[in-house]
């Protein structure tokens, strides 16, 4: 713990539930990161959620800055959202045919996002990046996949290498349980280091399949490519024969209407992509899609096999085709405005404590990294102050701010967060600012 201000003591009812948690789950939680292991005290167990706060068991209310890690983009229980969830849900949960909204969402993708010709629905992001990558493998005939250091594209096993937040977090280099000739198919690059890639590519090649790439890392922190990274991306695997994934899971319909692609003249069309979080609306909906040839060889039609009982849920898609309905112009706007607020806000008052820090951009998500300096790579990104973070961060806690429990984490905002919400942030930042001192 790193703060007075964080113990169970000062929230009862959540202490009480991650006892009772821990007993018959690991660590008390369904995904690391929320353990609180980084910053130390009790992790905050949320009864309800509406717009921009969240309420927890104790009956405190935070203005959330992590959106369940990005999905909630229109903010929590939105009216639109809700009343297409009750009504899809009112007709039944799943039947394991295909159904209409399956149909609508992968229409609504395939306006957005330009290099996607075809869409199969999943129903998480990890589910999406293994199966883009047995798709290339099964394209390529080729095994090798080459990422890059601080990148994270879910738990799936020749992925788990050098990933980055809560690995990051953990100060582990990979996970235990990934066999050694796993993570050897994979090839970890330091990100936005061409030469490096080019080197890769020289030596090996004709053996590798593809290379996945976040389209703007924002695991590790936010951490956009450098000018002219992405379009070496896209010319090194052409000339090699190998397939471009870009990894939107994170930054797809979040960053713009389509995502990193498209957003500010971003034009370079990868051969794959995978999408997830905001798709599904706070529901498991995710997907991966890409060039009509490459896609053509999916099972049923070809033999890369890939299939999901729930995949496509009526529920599900239903939640996602009504968020991506809302997501215009004008939401991206507003993003853009709030995120510029808090994070002008928070610069200054970090300023004003003598706290080094940098914000980086990726659209409206950004990061406050407790260090100077530009960051450009998994090794700048570690090399902040995250015990002054902790600090940081229990602070805002404190005063009601549900900022994401790492420092090497973006921090997301929502159509939801008014003015009232912007100035409780903005009140408590000075304050924390001088904890982090
Ligand atoms: N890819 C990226 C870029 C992500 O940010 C994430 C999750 O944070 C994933 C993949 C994995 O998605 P999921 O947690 O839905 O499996």
């Amino acid at each position: 713990p790193t703060s007075p201000l964080s113990q169970p003591g000062d929230a009862p009812a959540s202490a009480a539930l991650l006892e009772r948690a821990r007993a018959v789950t690991p660590g008390g939680v369904n995904s690391p990161v929320r353990a609180f292991r980084a910053v130390g005290g009790t992790p905050r167990f949320m009864a309800s959620g509406r717009g921009p706060w969240l309420t927890d068991v104790d009956g405190r209310e935070y203005v959330d800055l992590v959106c369940s890690w990005g999905p909630m983009i229109l903010g929590h229980a939105h009216p639109a959202v809700l009343e297409a969830v009750r009504d899809a849900a009112g007709r039944g949960f799943s039947f394991g045919t295909p159904s209409e909204n399956e149909v609508l969402l992968a229409e609504e993708i395939v306006d957005r996002v330009g290099p996607v010709d075809r869409v199969r629905l999943v129903s998480s992001g990890t589910e999406a990046t293994m199966s883009a990558i047995r798709l290339a493998r099964g394209f390529t005939g080729r095994s090798l996949v080459v990422k890059f250091a601080g990148h994270y594209h879910g738990h799936v096993d020749s992925l788990l290498v050098s990933a980055g937040s809560g690995l990051a977090t953990f100060a582990l280099p990979d996970s235990a349980g990934v066999p050694a000739e796993m993570a050897a198919e994979t090839i970890v690059v330091p990100y936005n280091d061409v030469p490096a890639l080019e080197a890769v590519f020289a030596a090996r090649g004709g053996e590798i399949a593809c290379v996945i790439t976040e389209a703007a890392a924002g695991n590790m922190g936010v951490v956009p490519p450098q000018p002219g990274f992405t379009q070496a991306l896209r010319r090194v695997t052409a000339e090699h024969g190998a397939l471009l994934v870009s990894d939107e899971v994170m930054t797809g319909f979040r960053v713009g209407r389509a995502g990193w692609w498209g957003h500010e003249g971003v034009d370079v069309a990868p051969d794959l992509m995978t999408f997830g979080k905001v798709m599904g609306g706070g529901f498991p909906a995710a997907a991966f899609g890409g060039r009509a040839d490459v896609m053509a060889l999916l099972a049923p039609d070809g033999p890369v096999y890939q299939a999901g009982t729930l995949s496509g849920n009526p529920v599900a898609t239903a939640a996602g085709l009504a968020t991506l309905r809302a997501c215009d112009d004008a939401l991206y706007a507003r993003l853009g405005e709030v995120a510029r607020a808090i994070a002008d806000a928070a610069s200054a008052a970090l300023s004003d404590a003598g706290v080094p820090h940098r914000v980086q951009w990726a659209g409206s998500m950004f990061s406050v990294f407790f260090r100077e300096g530009e960051v450009r790579t998994y090794d700048d990104a570690r090399a902040q102050d995250a015990a002054a973070f902790g600090r940081f961060f229990h602070a805002m806690l404190d005063a009601g701010v549900y900022l994401p429990p790492s420092a090497f984490e973006s921090w997301f905002v929502s159509g939801a967060h008014d003015d009232a919400a912007v100035e409780r942030v903005v009140a408590a930042l000075p304050a924390a600012a001088r904890a982090a001192a």
